[in-house]
C-alpha cells in the first residue's frame, strides 16, 4: 500500500498547537513554578479527577469577584449578565473546555497570576511533593491551576476582563508560556476559558458520563450553574 499522509487535523494542528502563536510575547515561568509544573505533567498520580475540582473552584472565585463588583457598579455585568460555568468537549480535537463569565484576567493578570509570580505556597507544595506528599492537597497551597497538567500536555487560557482586550495565554509546560491578543477565537464577552489539550492517556475526560459524574461531585458547594455540553460526534 502507498504510504498515506496523516490527516491534516492530526499533523499540522496538533504539532503546531504546541508552539506559541506567531507574534506572541514569550515568558519564562518563575523557577519554582516551572519545577512544580514539571512534576505535575510527569506525575503518575492516579486521581487526576482533581483538576476539574480546581478549575471549577477558580471559575467560582472569578464569578464571586464579578458579582461583588456588580453590587456597586451594575455596568460591570455589561452584555454578559449570566454568571455561569460551561464545560464542553470536542472529541475530534480532543479538547476539554471550561468557561466562566467571571471577572476575567487582563494581560497583566495572565502574566502575573499564571506564571511569573510564585505564591508562598509554591515552594511549600514543591517541597511536599518531593517528599512524596499528596497531590490532592494542591489547592490548599494556592497552586491549584497547575493541576490542569495532570491531564493536559498543552493548555490555552483565553481571558477577557472589562478593562482590557481578550488575550490568550498558552503553555506546553516546558518552562515557558506565551501571551498574545486573541484575534482567532469567539469573543468571550467577559470571563475565562481554559482549553485543555488532553494527554494520550486521559481521553476518558472526553466522555460525557465521566464529566457528569465529576460535575455532580464537585458542584456541591458552587453557587453558580454548571452546564455540560456534549460534543456532536
Ligand atoms: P488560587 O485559586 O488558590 O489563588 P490557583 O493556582 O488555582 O490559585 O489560581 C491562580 C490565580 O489565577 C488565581 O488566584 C486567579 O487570580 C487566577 N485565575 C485562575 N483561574 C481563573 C479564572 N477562571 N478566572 C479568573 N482568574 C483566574
Ligand atoms: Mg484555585
Amino acid at each position: 500500500a502507498e504510504p498515506t499522509e496523516p490527516a491534516a487535523s492530526e499533523s499540522g494542528a496538533a504539532a503546531k498547537a504546541h508552539e506559541a502563536r506567531e507574534g506572541a510575547q514569550k515568558f519564562s515561568f518563575q523557577a519554582e513554578v516551572s519545577r512544580l509544573m514539571d512534576i505535575i505533567i510527569h506525575s503518575l498520580y492516579s486521581n487526576k479527577d482533581i483538576f476539574l475540582r480546581e478549575l471549577i473552584s477558580n471559575a467560582s472565585d472569578a464569578l464571586d469577584k464579578l458579582r461583588f463588583l456588580a453590587l456597586t457598579d451594575k455596568s460591570q455585568l455589561g452584555d454578559t449578565a449570566d454568571l455561569e460555568i460551561r464545560i464542553k468537549v470536542d472529541k475530534e480535537k480532543r479538547t476539554l473546555e471550561i468557561r466562566d463569565t467571571g471577572v476575567g484576567m487582563t494581560k497583566d493578570d495572565l502574566v502575573k497570576n499564571l506564571g511569573t509570580i510564585a505564591k508562598s505556597g509554591t515552594s511549600a507544595f514543591l517541597e511536599q511533593m518531593q517528599k512524596g506528599g499528596d497531590m490532592n492537597l494542591i489547592g490548599q497551597f494556592g497552586v491549584g491551576f497547575y493541576s490542569v497538567y495532570l491531564v493536559s500536555d498543552y493548555v490555552e487560557v483565553l481571558s477577557k476582563h472589562n478593562d482590557d482586550k481578550q488575550y490568550i495565554w498558552e503553555s506546553a509546560a516546558d518552562g515557558n508560556f506565551a501571551v498574545s491578543e486573541d484575534t482567532e477565537n469567539e469573543p468571550l464577552g467577559r470571563g475565562t476559558l481554559i482549553r485543555m489539550h488532553l494527554k494520550e492517556d486521559t481521553q476518558e475526560y472526553l466522555e460525557e458520563a465521566k464529566l457528569k459524574e465529576l460535575v455532580a461531585k464537585y458542584s456541591e458547594f458552587i453557587n453558580f450553574p454548571i452546564h455540560l455540553w456534549a460534543s456532536k460526534e
